[in-house]
């Protein structure tokens, strides 16, 4: 029996036709970074947006705030391309912070900077930071990255938890050939230091469009990895929309998280909405549609016109990513455009 469900998304929240709500907000403040990862953008770096089409800091106020008060998000967290080159960074965060009501703030960042930037975050109100890196060897971050920067980002997670921004989380991308004897080493890397690991699957969101499901390291291949080291249990406090399945290592209290989007998707708790730089939302990571709000502000909407594109943006939301479709396409924009 088909079900029936309403052409317009009822109440006040950013619910979808498939009984989902989204209360966790991903921001893009930028579609640049320092680094280029082989798996997220080709050495000479992408088209960038013009800055005319940026948000301006004011506007990433004004639609997180609308986001909070009137969609009922709890959770903001910064992203891109490299959040931390977004000048007026922590001054967004400070902003953001003092609206009544203030959403939980996160980062997810690369780290570059970091050393210099974790205390005034941390002061202007950012509650925690997910910081990336997918080696613990110099020479392979170079590779992988294509720059010499491990030093910097090794200094960034130091300064991180020194800031208080804790539990400090450490993400990592696995590649076959590259790194994926690095499981184990990671995570001894972590404990050793008291950041929580998680590991990412690689997804099909590459600008070059180069990714290959065969060559995936897949979340199961990880949990092998590690369990020649480690003992995992399942993780006994609920996933809720969390994305990462967390397992208890070798008794606790440590744990150590693995995203595997694409071989065992989450999509069905989903509870995501993102806004890319130049203000379009989008409902999932790898949805074929956005819808421009960035116009509307500019155009003098109001707080609830703008509320409602956003509401009408998220109905669609699609049951899932599809990837095992045949029929699978690859949005437009690649990872670092949207925000990852
Ligand atoms: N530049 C910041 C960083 O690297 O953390 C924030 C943006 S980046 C797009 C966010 C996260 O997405 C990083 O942890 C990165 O490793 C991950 N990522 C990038 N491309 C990916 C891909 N094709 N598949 C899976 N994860 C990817
Ligand atoms: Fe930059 Fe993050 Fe993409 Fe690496 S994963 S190129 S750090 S946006």
């Amino acid at each position: 029996m088909t079900r029936l469900v309403p052409h317009e998304p009822p109440g006040a929240g950013l619910a979808d036709r498939f009984g989902r709500v989204a209360t966790d907000l991903r921001v893009s403040l930028t579609d640049k970074c320092n680094l280029r990862c082989t798996y997220c953008m080709p050495a000479e770096g992408l088209d960038w947006l013009p800055n005319p089409a940026l948000l301006t800091d004011a506007e990433v106020v004004r639609l997180i705030d609308v986001a909070v008060h009137r969609l009922g998000v709890t959770d903001v967290r910064f992203t891109g391309g490299e959040p931390l080159l977004r000048r007026g960074l922590t001054e967004i965060v400070r902003a953001v912070a003092a609206l009544p009501g203030r959403p939980r703030m996160m980062l997810t960042t690369n780290g570059i900077g970091l050393a210099r930037l974790a205390a005034p975050l941390a002061e202007a109100g950012l509650d925690r930071v997910n910081v990336s890196l997918d080696t613990t060897d110099p020479a392979r971050f170079k590779a992988i990255t294509r720059r010499d920067r491990h030093a910097d980002v090794v200094a960034g997670l130091a300064a991180s938890a020194d800031a208080g921004l804790l539990p400090v989380k450490m993400n990592a991308v696995l590649l076959r050939g590259i790194n994926d004897d690095e499981a184990v080493p990671l995570l001894d890397f972590a404990l050793t230091h008291g950041y929580e690991l998680r590991f990412i699957e690689q997804m099909p969101l590459d600008a070059g469009h180069t990714w290959r499901r065969e060559e995936m390291i897949t979340g199961e291949e990880i949990l092998a990895a590690l369990r020649t080291r480690y003992t995992l249990e399942p993780d006994p406090s609920t996933r809720g929309g969390a994305p990462a399945e967390t397992w208890v290592v070798d008794g606790g209290p440590v744990k150590v998280g693995v995203i595997a989007s694409v071989s065992s998707p989450f999509c069905g708790a989903c509870d995501r909405t993102r806004l890319t730089a130049d203000g379009a939302v989008r409902s999932c990571l790898f949805s074929q549609d956005e819808t421009d709000l960035r116009g509307a502000l500019r155009a003098g909407a109001t707080d609830e016109e703008l509320a409602d594109l956003w509401r009408k943006a998220m109905w669609a939301k699609p049951a899932g990513h599809g990837i095992d479709d045949p029929k699978f396409l690859q949005p437009a924009r690649p990872m670092s455009a949207i925000g990852g």
